[in-house]
């Protein structure tokens, strides 16, 4: 690994490349967005201490602000019609999976009220059957000023470093689909963990995507580009439990689950965490050294995908009316 290169997530130089793509070509969606430039080839690290495996080059603070704040927002509409679904079909869905994600929290937080968090949470759909149900709401996201919140009675701040500690501690905390984006996700979740109190619950989802990425473990530089332009990160069920362990979050339950994307079933990891305000804990590295990492890796992607698929399917006919 470079020696300018640390862990995103524990800031361990202990990575190693486990792949890197051909050379990037101009109309490849990573360059199209700018998140890469053409000829880039984009490597796939994995970190030997914590388990996580992120991609480099990676864009800079600014660029990321400056495309989730003002470039991506008014392409939303747009990319919602290319991949194949009508506005209508895209708030159906969405509405639809967080009603459900909302009774499953409901099963933790039983008739109490207070104040729910979300972060990264475009528009706020899935504060509103909080809301709803008599909760106090907080959407972060850096796209609120073009993408107004759903409802006006959910209160908006681009982020949370902006609030500075003006945003009351939340009850709940959300993060659906976020940590996936963050360059940094050791000063992510410190600025989550800020945002919340002691006895919080927490809900945080990433998309289940390594399983996905074919010759992942393959013969070094030849796969194709084959990864969502803005995903930077890519966790393992291992390096979830870590990123919430290093907040000081007590891990509930780590799941592999399919859920209602707008565009249709997906798969993901999703961690239940109480914060119990625990001394994060030193742990020793997870893998000795590069092979036991791809040993590791290679019947476990096996697996994933197996489950992945079964839950597919069982997912795509139990709600076969919204597909
Ligand atoms: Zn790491």
């Amino acid at each position: 690994m470079k020696d300018t290169v640390s862990c995103p997530l524990c800031q361990s130089r202990r990575g190693v490349e486990l792949q890197r793509t051909a050379p990037i070509e101009g109309h490849d969606s990573t360059v199209e967005s700018g998140f890469a430039a053409p000829g880039d080839t984009i490597q796939f690290y994995g970190c030997l201490h914590c388990g996580l495996i992120f991609r480099l080059p990676r864009p800079s603070a600014d660029f990321l602000a400056r495309y989730y704040s003002d470039v991506l927002p008014p392409q939303i509409p747009g990319i919602i019609g290319r991949l194949g679904a009508t506005q209508e079909q895209a708030a159906s869905r969405t509405e639809r999976r967080f009603l459900e994600e909302f009774r499953r929290l409901q099963r933790f937080v039983g008739t109490r009220r207070g104040h729910v968090l979300d972060v990264g949470g475009g528009r706020g759909e899935a504060l509103v059957p909080w809301l709803e149900a008599g909760w106090r709401t907080t959407l972060v996201d850096l796209g609120v000023k073009q993408r107004p919140a759903v409802h006006p009675a959910i209160t908006e701040l681009s982020s949370l470093a902006a609030a500075d500690g003006a945003c009351a501690p939340a009850d709940v905390m959300l993060s659906f689909h976020c940590l996936e984006h963050a360059l940094d996700l050791k000063v992510a979740l410190r600025e989550l963990r800020a945002a919340s109190k002691a006895g919080s619950l927490w809900a945080i989802e990433v998309p289940l995507e390594l399983p996905y990425i074919r010759g992942l473990l393959g013969p070094k530089g030849l796969i194709q580009p084959q990864v969502n332009a803005e995903h930077l990160n890519f966790f393992t069920p291992q390096s979830l439990r870590w990123a919430a362990q290093s907040i000081g979050l007590r891990v509930l339950g780590v799941v592999l689950d399919v859920v209602l994307y707008w565009f249709g079933p997906s798969v993901v990891l999703r961690l239940y965490g109480n914060d119990a305000r625990r001394a994060p804990v030193i742990a020793a590295d997870a893998f000795p050294s590069e092979r036991a990492f791809r040993s590791y890796l290679r019947w476990r992607l096996i697996v994933w995908r197996r489950i992945g698929g079964l839950k597919f399917r069982a997912f795509r006919y139990r709600h076969r009316e919204y597909l």
